[in-house]
């Protein structure tokens, strides 16, 4: 390895997305800046697919939905935060088109929410769900 190539950054974390290079990385568990302990990605398996939107909603909706349950189901026995990891690759997925429809139920509520605090015509209405509950997060 030259003096170079310890700086170049080669993986990225899942649920923040900062990048460390090989040095930085070197016997760490746990993401140095987000604290999460999930298995971080290569940054050279980047890759561009050509994808509808409305399949990535469902690939996104099911993935959310997957995560809460197993978050639920586990309590405090995962250090890993599904539900957070799977709403952060979504932000980065949805930042890349950010006038496209959300693509998660957590998002789609949170813009209702803002979709009726806006709207005369929707006075009155209450959206009861805590889909969108950041507590779900794990926050
Ligand atoms: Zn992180």
């Amino acid at each position: 390895m030259t003096e170079e190539d310890k700086d170049v950054k080669t993986i990225r974390c899942t649920q923040c997305a900062a990048e460390f290079s090989d040095a930085e990385a070197e016997g760490i568990t746990r993401c140095p800046k987000c604290g999460d302990p999930s298995v971080p990605m290569l940054i050279s398996d980047d890759v561009t697919v050509k994808v509808n939107w409305h399949e990535l909603h469902v690939l996104c909706v099911f993935a959310e939905n997957w995560a809460r349950k197993v978050d639920e189901d586990m309590k405090d026995d995962s250090p890993i935060k599904h539900l957070l990891n799977i709403m952060c690759i979504a932000e980065r997925l949805q930042r890349q088109h950010p006038d496209k429809a959300p693509l998660t139920l957590f998002s789609e509520i949170r813009q209702l929410r803002k979709d009726v605090a806006e709207s005369d015509d929707m006075s009155g209405v209450k959206i009861v769900t805590d889909i969108d509950s950041d507590d779900k997060l794990g926050l």
